[in-house]
């Protein structure tokens, strides 16, 4: 059995294969061409299932009896501000957003409430699809948002996110501690469960 990323964000494929050391892993570019999917589900979960199903549909039959598709579907709440963004966190500041622009809105809107800080969690949903059907998964990392960037690890969220227990943001943080601590790991973490059923199914099939 083989898992393609249902992803064209290169940091989340890192992020998964430095997890997923045991299994033989690729980037969806590795095996077809990435196309458009248009994520208008309501949910985590909703989003990574209309992923993992429409890469596994666009697999030719030989590579759906080889290979199983493996999406995230990921964001950040912020409890000051009802939760958002929530499922819109790559799009928070408009149709043209970057991570960067995504923040500066985020500090905005807490300035605003004239607030330096709010408690925040991040949500992973992670999808499985295969011949054998669909799974889910979820993971959270809870902590607080800060009205400034620091750090230079990781992406998106992660300068301006300091998880509970610690003093640094997730930017200043190893990737090793985001690895054992964050929404993502903790995710993958309980999938492993379904992908090790998966691999005795793919071995008898
Ligand atoms: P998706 O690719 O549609 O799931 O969007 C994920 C959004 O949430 C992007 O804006 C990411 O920057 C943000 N996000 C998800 N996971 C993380 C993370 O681990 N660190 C920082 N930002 C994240």
């Amino acid at each position: 059995m083989k898992i393609v990323i249902a992803t064209g964000n290169k940091n989340k494929v890192k992020e998964i294969k430095d997890f997923y050391n045991k299994f033989e892993i690729y980037a969806l570019d590795e095996l077809i061409k990435p196309f458009e999917i248009v994520e208008n589900g309501k949910s985590f979960k909703e989003n990574a299932l209309i992923k993992s199903k429409a890469v596994f549909e666009a697999l030719s039959e030989k590579q759906k009896d080889e290979f199983i598709v493996l999406s995230d579907d990921s964001g950040i709440c912020v409890d000051a501000l009802s939760g958002n963004p929530g499922i819109h966190s790559a799009r928070y500041s408009g149709k043209n957003a970057t991570d960067k622009t995504n923040r500066a809105k985020i500090i905005l809107e807490l300035n605003k409430l004239g607030l330096s800080s709010a408690n925040a969690h991040y949500t992973a949903c992670i999808a499985i699809s295969s011949k054998f059907g669909d799974y889910t998964t979820h993971g959270f990392m809870y902590g607080k948002v800060i009205n400034e960037e620091r750090g230079e690890n990781g992406f998106g969220y992660d300068f301006m996110f300091i998880p509970n227990g610690f003093t640094q943001t997730i930017g200043e943080l190893s990737q090793d501690i985001k690895l054992q601590i964050s929404h993502r790991s903790k995710g993958l973490e309980l999938a492993k469960f379904i992908l090790n059923i998966l691999e005795k199914n793919y071995r008898m099939k």
